[in-house]
């Protein structure tokens, strides 16, 4: 098992000298001699990151998007641009679809579409799990079996609000490692706890060492908010790191069940495995 290590390249927040915040998420993932990318923000700050941080964006072979919102997805157009080589995109087939939040578009942005018909691009559209590079595997799309983790909110396919959109294309990302299954989140909306219960299932039973990423709880009721604490507490993961959409009350709920699991994301963290 080659370590692995992940830098936090955009999230709400920054947490290192020279590294900005913007509202998004992008993970730059590195293992054995191979880069990858989950997710790529807004694309505010993705270039100015990565510079700051050291990384090199020419050297992603691989990037894997959780879904088709803008905050996720918004970045392409400089993470193709800036990739030295061919560059496979991992997608499920519904973060093509038009989203909107209300009348706002929230999907795919025009310059991201079209980033991805570039020709270094190889477009991987599945809704099965797989792998992404050597040993880091994409979910697919995550079942949802537990009514306590429906949609805390709902978006439309449709600026009209006609057409609900259930997020299927929600996927997150995993990788094992001797202590339990890292497990990388985009924003969750699948439900953080439909997401773990998926992972382990695809990793034949083994712990759940660490949960990263956004979980979506900003409009979760005090019922639902406690569910998820205690199915988490069967995980018991070792590293818990609330980010980007996880909000500041769900957040502050888990790091008080947590205290010693939890620890900040922010723009420039570094966690290695
Ligand atoms: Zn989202
Ligand atoms: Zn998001």
């Amino acid at each position: 098992m080659n370590s692995v290590r992940v830098v936090v390249l955009s999230d709400n927040c920054a947490n290192a000298r020279a590294a900005r915040g913007e509202h998004g998420l992008s993970y730059f993932i590195e293992t054995g001699g191979h880069r990858a990318l989950f997710d790529v923000g807004q694309g505010l700050v993705l270039a100015e990151n990565a510079r700051a941080l050291g990384l090199d964006l020419g050297a992603v072979e691989a990037i894997a998007l959780s879904h088709g919102h803008y905050d996720h997805t918004g970045g392409l157009p400089i993470a193709l641009a800036a990739a030295r080589g061919s560059v496979a995109v991992y997608l499920h087939p519904d973060a093509l679809q038009p989203k909107y939040n209300g009348t706002r578009a929230v999907g795919m942005p025009p310059a991201a579409r079209e980033a991805l018909a570039g020709p270094n691009v190889r477009l991987v559209s599945s809704r099965e799990p797989g792998e992404v590079a050597p040993g880091l595997f994409r979910t697919g799309e995550i079942p949802r079996p537990h009514p306590e983790e429906a949609l805390a909110e709902t978006f439309h396919r449709d600026p009209a609000s006609q057409i609900v959109d259930p997020l299927l294309d929600d996927q997150s990302m995993y990788f094992d490692t001797p202590a339990g299954v890292v497990v990388l989140l985009g924003c969750a909306h699948a439900g953080v706890i439909h997401i773990l219960e998926h992972v382990q299932t695809l990793a034949n039973g083994r712990p759940i060492r660490a949960v990263l990423g956004g979980m979506h709880l900003g409009k979760a009721t005090d019922a639902r908010l406690q569910w998820v604490i205690q199915h988490m507490r069967k995980f018991d993961p070792r590293l818990l790191v609330p980010m980007h959409c996880t909000g500041p009350r769900a957040a502050a709920a888990l790091w008080a069940a947590f205290p010693n699991a939890c620890r900040p994301g922010g723009a420039g963290a570094v966690f290695d495995f």
